[in-house]
């Protein structure tokens, strides 16, 4: 079989491979603790789930959608802007689809022609280069350092700027780093995006998902010129515990909007519709269990991070937000003979049978990520486990 020189070219999700093979491991009878994937435990709130059976038990879920959504979802989704984001928006500028991924992918598809470059601060979320790469476009990889929070700055961003460059993808809250930019800092990069007329991506999906006093600040509620020039992903895997039932949804200039439905309607079509009921449910229902699964992230974080720190060789920055711990384990790397990050993910897999994503995939060699998006007990195991396999030196 040939296989076209696209998908030849693109690598395998590194998430949701490592979630697949702890699984198989799992079930094939192993001892596995699974950190692997960004996906909340916690079962999708009641209300949220009585929202859909109804729309399928009134036969309101049976059929097509418009493709870009619902108008009660864009309603909805116009509410929830004008609570969190404090502005308005119109239904033009609003286009849903199947998982935030796939509003990413209609977005680069839409906007990048052959040879486009699209900056991405690293680390960096698994599937945005591999989504550029589709588009035939060039993801350019700035990294970022430990000692300025995993933060890019102006004079980076500036430093590569090419005339080819479309796109800055910023991911605050960030997966895997779970840094948060503060307002100052993001009104000095959307004011630089403006400048050089780059479009900004600002993947707000762990907006919600905050803790310590942390705070989010959406880059598109800085100034109207920074506004117009962001195309905004969200959607309700994170906040809601919906990961399964697939909705995303794209806020921005309407061009753009258009374009990336008109590549849905070619594709997807519009995302399920019981889907799309449960998300309105979700965004204008009451959000108190929002408030109870961020608690619950918090206190995780705030119980395992110390522990995490005491592993020998694990360095660690402490996250503000979204629910990954991305320790730096060079020196853990040396005291056990691995010099690569994914040979000593796999180790600990086989050895102590504790799931890590590999920091490979996110741009960073010497890391490796931990979700604790799963309960206490499994976590401090895992951790435990972490000691035994360093110290069998
Ligand atoms: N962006 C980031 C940074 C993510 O971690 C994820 C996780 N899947 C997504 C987008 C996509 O979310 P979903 O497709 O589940 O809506
Ligand atoms: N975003 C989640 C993660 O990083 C889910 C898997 C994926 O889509 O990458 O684990």
């Amino acid at each position: 079989m040939i296989l076209s020189n696209r998908v030849l070219n693109m690598d395998e999700s590194v998430t949701l491979a490592a979630a697949a093979r702890a699984k198989a491991l799992k079930e094939k009878g192993d001892d596995i603790l699974s950190l692997t994937l960004g996906e909340p435990d916690f079962p999708t709130p009641k209300n949220i789930q009585n929202a859909a059976i109804s729309s399928i038990k009134n036969g309101k879920a049976s059929f097509y959608t418009v493709t870009s959504g619902l108008p009660e979802l864009k309603e909805a989704i116009a509410g929830y802007f004008a609570k969190y984001y404090g502005y308005t928006i119109k239904q033009n500028q609003v286009t849903v689809a199947t998982g935030a991924k796939f509003s990413l992918y209609t977005f680069f598809m839409s906007v990048i022609n052959p040879g486009d470059e699209a900056i991405i601060p690293t680390p960096c979320w698994v599937s945005y280069g591999d989504q550029i790469k589709m588009a035939e476009g060039v993801p350019v990889f700035v990294q970022t350092t430990e000692a300025n929070h995993f933060k890019v700055t102006v004079e980076q961003l500036d430093a590569v700027r090419s005339a080819k460059t479309k796109v800055l993808v910023l991911n605050s809250p960030s997966n895997p780093t779970g840094m948060i930019y503060t307002a100052k800092e993001l009104l000095a990069i959307g004011n630089w995006a403006v400048e050089h007329d780059i479009l900004i991506l600002a993947d707000d999906i762990y907006g919600r998902l905050v803790y310590n006093g942390n705070e989010f600040t959406p880059i598109s509620s800085l100034s109207e010129a920074i506004c117009k020039q962001t195309i905004v992903i969200n959607g309700v895997s994170k906040s809601y515990s919906m990961t399964g039932w697939r909705l995303g949804y794209a806020v921005g200039d309407s061009e753009i909007i258009a374009a990336m439905s008109k590549i849905a309607g070619q594709t997807t079509s519009n995302p399920t519709a019981a889907s799309q009921y449960a998300a309105i449910e979700a965004l204008k229902g009451p959000q108190d269990t929002v408030e109870t699964m961020r608690q619950a992230f918090e206190e995780r974080l705030n119980t395992i991070y110390p522990l995490l720190a005491e592993v020998p060789g694990f360095k660690v920055v402490k996250p503000q937000g979204a629910f990954y711990l991305f320790p730096n384990v060079k020196k853990a790397m040396g005291m056990k003979g691995y010099t690569d990050v994914t040979e000593f993910t796999t180790a600990i897999l086989e050895e102590v049978g504790v799931a890590l994503v590999t920091g490979a995939g996110f741009g960073a060699p010497e890391n490796v990520r931990l979700s604790y998006a799963t309960d206490l007990d499994t976590l401090k195991e895992a951790i435990r486990r972490l000691h035994q396999f360093m110290e069998e030196l």
